[in-house]
């Protein structure tokens, strides 16, 4: 079926591509993607978001868009982050299902095929599951294992385990999360939402091809943070639950201190455990005050309601193009 029966864009399929510091396997990229969407049997796109990369990454990008009509470039004015770059690269897309890969080919493009096989059994979401990771350091695994089953045992969507923003999404799908304005954006958390039937296509996750990881601690533990709480009240709910327990065993210990003060001789040895219950306490109240204070930024955030991104400079687009797009 092409892309015009079925009323949707232009196009039937889009390749996305998020780009931060990534000149080392740009073009390997490119080669790997043009090589497996020319075996899809369809009209196809690769949009290659570069995510304000300060090596030689767009000039490349620029070039590959000169040479090959497939290739459309969106450059963000800085580094905006992994998940706005998959954004712009979904609200940029016209065809009429939208892949979603890393560059540095950890997802190998040939997977691609598997999904838009999926796709056309009638799946709006395919995504990929790791099946085996290669490559990564025991400490990224792990911390990613730990995550994603506190995720789940957390938030109220359902995230399948061991997978990342590796997938296929139809039309429908990528209308859907077009609608959804929060600038928070967990998009496989999104994904999950919005619902439509999904299908897994198990995949071995290799090495990166070159280049050292994008995602060091620091961009991990904001997006862990991003993606508890777009998702889920329970921190705060927690922080009620651990007072309203901590509040109950003072009071039961209160009795019991005034009744050996009133009805005993015992005389309590005070300052150290006055010190360590007031520590203790505060250390509680301020544990409490500064998951209060994640959500109230994120509330923050979301009345600003700056663009998730601002657009640099695009290529490939032909009539496409102005200076900034709201997501
Ligand atoms: N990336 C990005 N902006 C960032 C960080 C990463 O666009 O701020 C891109 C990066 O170029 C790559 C993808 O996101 O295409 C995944 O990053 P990486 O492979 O470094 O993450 P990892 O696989 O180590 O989790
Ligand atoms: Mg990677």
């Amino acid at each position: 079926m092409s892309a015009r029966e079925r009323g949707a864009g232009v196009l039937d399929y889009s390749v996305v591509v998020p780009l931060y510091n990534e000149e080392e396997v740009i073009a390997e990229c490119y080669r790997r993607l043009s090589e497996t969407m020319g075996q899809s049997g369809g009209e196809y796109e690769l949009i290659f978001v570069n995510d304000g990369s300060r090596d030689r990454t767009m000039e490349l990008a620029r070039a590959l868009a000169r040479e090959d009509g497939h290739v459309k470039v969106i450059s963000f004015s800085r580094n905006f982050g992994h998940q706005p770059a998959i954004t712009a690269g979904m609200n940029a897309a016209a065809g009429a299902a939208v892949a979603v890969i890393d560059a540095d080919l950890q997802d190998p493009p040939s997977v691609i095929l598997d999904m838009i096989a999926k796709w056309k059994e009638g799946y709006e979401v395919v995504y990929g599951r790791r099946v085996k990771r290669r490559g990564e350091t025991l400490f990224k695994r792990v911390t990613a294992k730990v995550f994603y089953r506190a995720l789940n045992a957390l938030t109220d969507v359902h995230l399948p385990p061991d997978a990342g923003d590796f997938r296929l999404l139809d039309r429908k799908v990528i209308e859907a999360l077009r609608s959804l304005p929060e600038r928070n954006r967990y998009v496989r958390g999104l994904v999950s939402w919005v619902g439509f039937r999904q299908a897994a296509v198990d995949y071995v996750r290799e090495e990166r091809f070159a280049g050292v990881t994008k995602y060091p601690l620091r961009k991990m533990l904001r997006f862990a943070a991003d993606a508890l709480t777009s998702f889920s009240h329970k921190p705060l709910k927690l922080s009620a639950f651990v007072g309203g327990l901590l509040s109950f065993g003072s009071f039961a210990y209160l009795i019991v201190v005034l009744c050996l003060a009133l009805f005993t001789d015992v005389t309590v040895a005070g300052w150290a455990s006055l010190a360590a219950i007031t520590l203790f306490f505060n250390g509680i109240i301020l544990i409490m005050l500064g998951i209060i204070g994640e959500y109230i930024g994120r509330i923050y955030d979301e009345t600003k309601a700056r663009p998730l991104y601002i657009v640099g400079e695009t290529a490939g687009f032909g009539g496409f193009g102005g200076a900034s797009a709201a997501p």
